[in-house]
């Protein structure tokens, strides 16, 4: 019998910079010494992109520059880039997450996002769902029939999924394409709030966009749980990067919407 689930988010992977081949590169342009003061590797390549654009790194690398390097890439990065809506440099850096337990109702909203993203979803053709678990969402936990009723009717998925097993000799097959074909026939049966896993990455503008379409009042409760805890495991992780992001009640915005 599937169990009741809790949707988790796991950080599992960042951009790392080059320090070494950044300073190669500089130092090939005639920039000796240049460094940022910036926390994560994510906030370094940020400042890097956007300096590569006005060639700021150096005031001899541009003859219309007055001044280089007056603000701490804190301030470059929220003030500069952010604050002035050039989100493209956020694109650099990706992050991915493995989010675990989410619902195909959730998995099905996410993939909707496409800019700066990549997914990969548990497969629905090859792995088995004789056992199925679920997410309760807190509108119904306040219902104790409404509670019996959900759990009855994940019984009976499973029971109708075992029957089809029964019924095809599945368990017995070694042809893979047609357990395959067969694990996808029973599928059908199972409802949009079966808990799978899917690993997601997103560059830093579209986790900023994500999160604050995703955690609004008038998203779904499932993803808003899931893209909280995204959002707070990236705002600890890049202070800067989400500094100006505020989160009240499970809703997050930010200063800069939609960079
Ligand atoms: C509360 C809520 C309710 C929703 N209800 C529904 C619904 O009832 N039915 C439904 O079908 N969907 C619904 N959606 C999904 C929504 O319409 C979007 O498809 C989804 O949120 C993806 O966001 P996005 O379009 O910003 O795409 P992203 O891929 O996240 O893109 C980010 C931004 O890049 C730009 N961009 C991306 N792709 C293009 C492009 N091809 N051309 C031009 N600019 C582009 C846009 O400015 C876009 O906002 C809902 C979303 C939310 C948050």
């Amino acid at each position: 019998m599937g169990k009741l689930v809790h949707p988790k988010a796991f950080l599992i992977a960042e951009t790392k910079v080059d320090h070494a081949a950044m300073d190669h590169a500089l130092l090939r342009l005639g920039v000796d010494g240049w460094a940022s003061d910036g926390g994560t590797d994510a906030d370094v390549l940020t400042e890097f992109a956007g300096k590569s654009c006005y060639m700021s790194f150096d005031k001899n690398l541009n003859l219309n520059l007055t001044k280089v390097g007056g603000r701490p890439n804190s301030a470059y990065i929220q003030d500069g880039i952010i604050g002035n809506k050039h989100g493209s440099v956020l694109e650099h850096s990706s992050v991915t997450f493995f989010l675990t337990n989410v619902s195909r109702v959730v998995t099905h909203e996410l993939v909707r996002h496409r800019a700066g993203t990549a997914f990969s979803q548990t497969s629905g053709r090859y792995v088995r769902s004789d056992e199925i678990d679920m997410y309760l969402p807190d509108e119904l936990a306040a219902y104790p029939e409404a509670v019996a009723v959900f759990q009855r009717a994940v019984r009976e998925m499973e029971e109708n999924i075992a029957e089809l097993v029964e019924i095809t000799g599945i368990e017995d097959m070694t042809d893979c394409g047609l357990k395959k074909r067969l694990t996808s026939a029973f599928r059908r049966l199972i409802g949009n709030g079966q808990a799978n896993h899917i690993v997601m990455t997103g560059n830093h503008r579209a986790w900023r966009h994500i999160i604050e379409m995703r955690t609004s009042v008038h998203a779904e409760e499932e993803i808003r749980v899931i893209m909280g805890d995204v959002a707070q495991q990236l705002k600890a992780k890049f202070p800067t990067i989400y500094g100006d992001m505020e989160c009240s009640d499970g809703e997050c915005t930010f200063a800069h919407s939609k960079v």
